[in-house]
């Protein structure tokens, strides 16, 4: 196993993770129903996308 010659100080490894922060993903609102979605993604609550529905829900839609 390889062994640090020097251990890393608390001001290396605090810099060494500065880059490490999570951030919010991105979204936006659905034009059809105002749900939140992923971009350039299909709404999940009303399969809408670009203004139009391109997923029909067969099992709210049958009648
Ligand atoms: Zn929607």
């Amino acid at each position: 196993m390889a062994v640090p010659k020097k251990k890393t100080s608390q001001s290396r490894r605090n810099m060494r993770r500065s880059h490490h922060a999570i951030s919010a993903g991105a979204h936006h609102e659905c034009s059809n129903c105002g749900e939140l979605t992923r971009p350039h993604h299909v709404c999940g609550s009303c399969g809408h996308y670009d203004g139009r529905e391109v997923v029909v829900d067969t099992a709210t839609a049958a009648a």
